[in-house]
């Protein structure tokens, strides 16, 4: 199980286990594990790598995990050698069964756990343009622990779940999505954040902590821990597309662990981020580019954080730096394209997210900032929702109230009580 202490990036300070911030600055806090090497579990899902988990036991029930496999169409199309797709969605062909679909998923549990361990039970407090909202509730489904989520009404369609009410862990003792409460916002998601941080300071309530929160962090981990296993090595480089950031954090400190571990290669892969334009904060500071108003009505809208974990000790910006990194602007018309290229190529249907990290790929290719031979990861952060449509009968959260100020939320949950 993952022994760890919690040290400050800055100043490698050792700090309280739950703390989300450090005493002296910004800077993130990370896992340092006592276990040097990795050595997979016969456990489900992400649980095989409990040993770099910051969890002591398991929600064996959320088995959602990532799957590593080497491409053949996207490959050719591209002319890529060795190409490999991390898939994190619905795919059971291909053994993906991620409950929603996302690599939140894969973040979702081990925070739930995590939270379990601390002891006191607090409703988790989590604000999402959806993806994030839908994974947590889906596991808060499974234990019957107390959840709050506030979610941009624009996003509401994204709030489905395959758990039909008081399927949970022990039916008839635990809640089902009951212990769910679901308060939509009018606005943004960034509107859905200031309301969530007001109540999460509550008495009762628990912030999530977004990338702060090491047990999200190293829940996406796996996705590079996972294609070292199956490699055999650290890929040369990865790919994703960043909202804010944190699941290129994850798969920088994965590989950090994996160096440090040596069977798997002495080097860093490259980061390549990429961020659908004009909505792009992280392309914008690494590119120096000049911020254009933002747009209402893009291809992807979950990529969109207005305050991403930039500049922060250990955050985007020392990721890209160690890595020697890269970050791409792409157009809603590259990404649709690209969309259309993998779901063709690879025979999945993909969120629009991740066709975002495929536009980038393509460009990477045709520039020669990649090699032909070189080795590659891409993370498909979300698919296989329409292959998971044919199994499953998807029931949608409705929200218990609409609010535009957190004061309404308050309210509300106070009358609740
Ligand atoms: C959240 C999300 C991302 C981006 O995640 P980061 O936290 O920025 O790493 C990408 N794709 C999908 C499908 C997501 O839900």
């Amino acid at each position: 199980m993952g022994q760890y202490r919690l040290r400050c990036v800055s100043d490698g300070s050792v700090q309280p286990t739950y703390s989300l911030s450090c005493p002296h600055d910004n800077s993130l806090l990370r896992a340092d594990y006592q276990v040097r090497q990795m050595e997979p579990k016969s456990l489900p899902g992400i649980w095989r790598f409990l040993d770099w988990l910051p969890v002591q036991g398991i929600i064996a029930e959320a088995e959602g995990a990532p799957v590593t496999y080497r491409s053949r169409g996207l490959a050719g199309e591209l002319e890529l050698e060795n190409l490999y797709i991390s898939f994190n969605g619905y795919w059971p062909e291909r053994g993906a069964k991620n409950p929603t679909c996302s690599f939140k998923d894969l973040e979702a549990a081990p925070t739930m756990q995590r939270l379990k361990e601390r002891g006191d039970n607090p409703t988790l407090v989590v604000a999402s343009a959806g993806n994030t909202a839908r994974a947590f509730a889906h596991v808060a489904s499974l234990t019957g622990q107390p959840l709050l989520l506030f979610v941009p009404e624009k996003s509401l369609a994204r709030m489905w779940t395959t758990m039909p009410a008081g399927t949970g862990i022990g039916t008839g003792t635990v809640a089902g999505p009951g212990q769910v409460t679901l308060i939509a916002v009018q606005g943004d998601y960034y509107d859905a954040i200031q309301i969530a941080e007001k109540v999460q300071s509550l008495p009762g309530f628990a912030p999530e902590g977004g990338a702060r929160n090491i047990a999200r962090r190293d829940g996406m981990g796996t996705v590079m821990l996972d294609a070292a296993l199956a490699l055999e090595q650290i890929p040369k480089h990865y790919f994703q597309a960043v909202g804010s950031g944190t699941g290129g954090i994850s798969a920088w400190e994965a590989a950090l662990r994996l160096r440090t571990d040596g069977r798997y290669g002495s080097f860093l892969p490259r980061l390549h981020l990429a961020q659908n334009i004009p909505n792009a904060p992280i392309y914008c500071a690494w590119t120096g580019k000049e911020h254009e108003a933002p747009c209402s009505d893009m291809f992807d809208d979950v990529l969109f954080n207005r305050k991403p974990p930039y500049a922060v000790p250990g955050g985007v910006k020392d990721a890209l730096q160690e890595t020697r990194g890269e970050v791409y602007g792409i157009t809603d018309r590259q990404a649709i394209a690209a969309k259309k290229l993998f779901e063709e190529s690879e025979e999945i249907d993909i969120l629009n997210a991740p066709a975002i990290a495929v536009a980038a790929l393509e460009q990477a290719a045709r520039a020669g900032t990649v090699q032909p031979k070189d080795i590659i990861l891409l993370n498909i952060t979300g698919g296989g929702v329409a292959r998971i449509k044919e199994e499953h009968t998807l029931c949608m959260l409705k929200p218990h109230i609409i609010v535009s100020h957190w004061e309404q939320a308050v309210q509300f949950l106070e009358g609740k009580k």
